[in-house]
């Protein structure tokens, strides 16, 4: 039989609540949304890893479900705080948001932080505004975990005991058994480098045949 919990007494303080200058104060206290007081998404066990994110009822394809928050840091501080932690268990709260800044959701994270990797997501991430957002790319019925695709970043020098960290067992039929991105970064920069060479190589050949050095 489940205990019931004492009761909490009322909380109303007999307290006067003490006055303190100079804050700034809001208007008025707004009732809680709709999504507030229902929620879209509950966190517990997951059967991927850890706990989970799950929906709490039906959510629609295209949903914006929940922001991806943490602290912002650079690519530096955030390769500083994780190099030493390589006996990590493969949980990694660094979502990159672009060349210039990283959330580091273990510090001010929410829900999103939780949500696994899976190789058949049901959502997608979305950057707007440097700010990460999770959308459903599937209706998603209740009690159904959600998931995305890391795509995590790696070297092809990096260390392979290492990158077996990340390996993949959300059990889909079509896993790919790993959560990192399916090219390195070293090889993927390469390959961009290249293709700009190449872009340039040709605009300057345009440029010759149709007779050379632009006027000022
Ligand atoms: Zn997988």
């Amino acid at each position: 039989m489940k205990k019931t919990p004492p009761r909490k007494p009322a909380s109303r303080s007999s307290k006067p609540v003490a006055h303190h200058a100079h804050m700034r104060h809001a208007d008025k206290v707004a009732r809680p949304t709709a999504v507030e007081s229902d929620p879209l998404y509950i966190v517990r066990r997951s059967r991927i890893h850890g706990r989970g994110v799950h929906a709490a009822r039906r959510i629609r394809s295209g949903t914006r479900i929940v922001e991806y928050v943490g602290q912002r840091i650079s690519h530096a501080e955030a390769d500083a705080r994780y190099e030493a932690k390589l006996k990590d268990d493969g949980h990694t709260f660094l979502f990159v948001v672009d060349d210039e800044i990283c959330i580091d959701a273990g510090i001010d994270g929410n829900a999103a932080r939780y949500i696994n990797h899976t190789c058949d997501p049901n959502c997608e991430t979305v950057i707007q505004g440097r700010r990460v957002f999770i959308e459903a790319i599937r209706t998603i019925q209740p009690g159904q975990e959600l998931g995305y695709d890391y795509q995590l970043t790696w070297d092809s020098t990096d260390d392979p005991a290492e990158l077996a960290l990340y390996a993949c067992r959300c059990g889909a039929a079509q896993c790919r058994g790993t959560m990192l991105d399916s090219e390195p970064l070293d090889k993927a920069r390469k390959r961009k480098a290249a293709a700009k060479r190449k872009r340039a190589a040709t605009r300057l050949k345009a440029a010759g045949k149709s007779g050379g050095v632009r006027k000022a």
